[in-house]
């Protein structure tokens, strides 16, 4: 097969020579106000310039010296800047309609159809970035990869690909009857079986590993707050994925899941949902992320059923969801600092991600905490401080904007007006 490779080199290469989205030139943005999201100061009149890899290469003052002379100037100046927005908790291969029932006539390539959509509808409403955690059958590592060769628009990918998981349990796919003989592809027991299922998701391209150590709402037969991966199979698939290079998001609602999640080296606590005071204490201890996705329950609560979730899902929201709300504030009060912005979109409808600072706000962080979550902290869980989550030298020129303040009024961030990523616009609603 080997012969066959230079030719296939070659096809990549012209693939993306032909692409129809833009790539970029060297540039610069003024920006009435650009917000330091690790201060919090809105700092007056500023330029950012940025090169031909869409890498910014200066900040500073209007009128300084910073831009080389001929390059184009982007005039926001009645606008705020702020750094391309972060969510750590996404399905972009899938829609609420895909709930229960519904998502078993949903093929592998139409998932991928349907990741193609909510990549740009995501990126449009200012998320540069995105995890994602957890897709079937590799849709994720498609959708990437199209984004990155430029035959898709969206943001700058992280993916998990299948999430690991038991038989039987929120990560495997229980409505079908035993003669189908199905199984999801994350579908692992036992420690050795588990190592050997993240050896396999990196192989076929997973950045992350995404396991389900406890039971979740949107799955049948099972109970959010139960364990289902034990501390020994958890501990496993941390090691393994950590001396591969990869870092380990676990979906746990449960307490004692949490837990376990937290003392097998995990980097990421996804809902977070039953977490009580030792679970709180365990993550400031071990340096845990804990990711609460606050948003979603209006939408599963109010619009759930009409859109094919199963009625027990909706029961075990009404139980959930509150509770999950005041741990959130629990937590973030009791001095938690590692919080990232994760909203589980797909779950609700793609594009509505920044409706969660609303209700980060509602349940007692301040703007600036919720924005932080979003930029700084969502950059660092993600592994990638020097290049996403702020506007400054050596990162990504991924750089959004809003009329208004963000840091007085967080719903500003429901309605980005300009998008900029790796230095090409997305949109620009400020020039119409
Ligand atoms: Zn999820």
């Amino acid at each position: 097969m080997s012969r066959f490779f230079p030719a296939l080199v070659i096809a990549i290469v012209s693939l993306a020579a032909l692409s129809p989205l833009a790539s970029s030139a060297p540039g610069a943005v003024r920006c009435g106000q650009l917000l330091d999201v690790r201060t919090g100061h809105l700092l007056k009149d500023q330029v950012i310039v940025y090169d031909a890899d869409g890498t910014i290469t200066a900040v500073g003052p209007t009128g300084s010296p910073l831009a080389p002379g001929g390059v184009t100037i982007l005039d926001l100046s009645s606008a705020t800047c702020l750094p391309g927005l972060i969510d750590v908790h996404t399905h972009l291969t899938g829609d609420p309609s895909s709930s229960g029932y519904e998502g078993l006539g949903v093929s592998v390539p139409r998932e991928a159809i349907t990741g193609a959509k909510n990549a740009r509808i995501t990126v449009h409403a200012g998320f540069t970035t995105v995890r994602n955690v957890g897709a079937g059958n590799y849709t994720d590592v498609a959708l990437r990869d199209g984004i990155n060769a430029g035959d898709v628009e969206g943001p700058r990918m992280f993916v998990s690909g299948p999430p690991l998981g038991i038989t039987g349990g929120h990560c495997d796919n229980n409505l079908l009857p035993f003669e189908f003989h199905f199984k999801e592809s994350g579908v692992a027991d036992g420690p050795w079986a588990a190592r050997a299922k993240v050896r396999e998701t990196i192989k076929y391209g997973a950045d992350l590993i995404k396991v389900c150590a406890s039971g979740g709402v949107l799955s049948k037969g099972d109970q959010p707050g139960a364990p289902q991966y034990t501390l020994e199979e958890l501990t496993a698939i941390a090691e393994e994925a950590h001396k591969l290079g990869r870092k380990v998001a676990a979906h746990a609602h449960g307490t004692q899941s949490i837990k376990d999640a937290i003392r097998a080296g995990i980097d990421s606590i996804e809902h977070s949902s039953l977490i009580d005071d030792e679970g709180i204490a365990l993550a400031k201890e071990h340096g845990t992320y804990l990711v609460f996705d606050i948003y979603n329950d209006d939408f599963i609560l109010q619009e759930g059923a009409k859109v094919g979730m199963l009625p027990e899902s909706i029961e075990k929201e009404k139980k959930i969801g509150r509770l999950q709300r005041e741990n959130f504030r629990h937590a973030w009060q009791s001095g938690i600092t590692k919080m990232a912005f994760g909203t589980d979109a797909g779950v609700y409808p793609h594009g509505d991600n920044a409706r969660q600072f609303a209700k980060m706000v509602e349940w007692g962080m301040k703007p600036i905490d919720a924005i932080q979550a979003a930029t700084i902290k969502a950059a660092d869980l993600i592994g990638q401080p020097d290049k996403i989550g702020a506007i400054e030298s050596g990162h990504y020129a991924d750089i959004i904007a809003v009329a208004g303040d963000p840091t007085s009024d967080v719903r500003i961030l429901e309605s980005v007006k300009f998008v900029m990523k790796g230095g090409v616009v997305v949109r620009n609603d400020f020039s119409k």
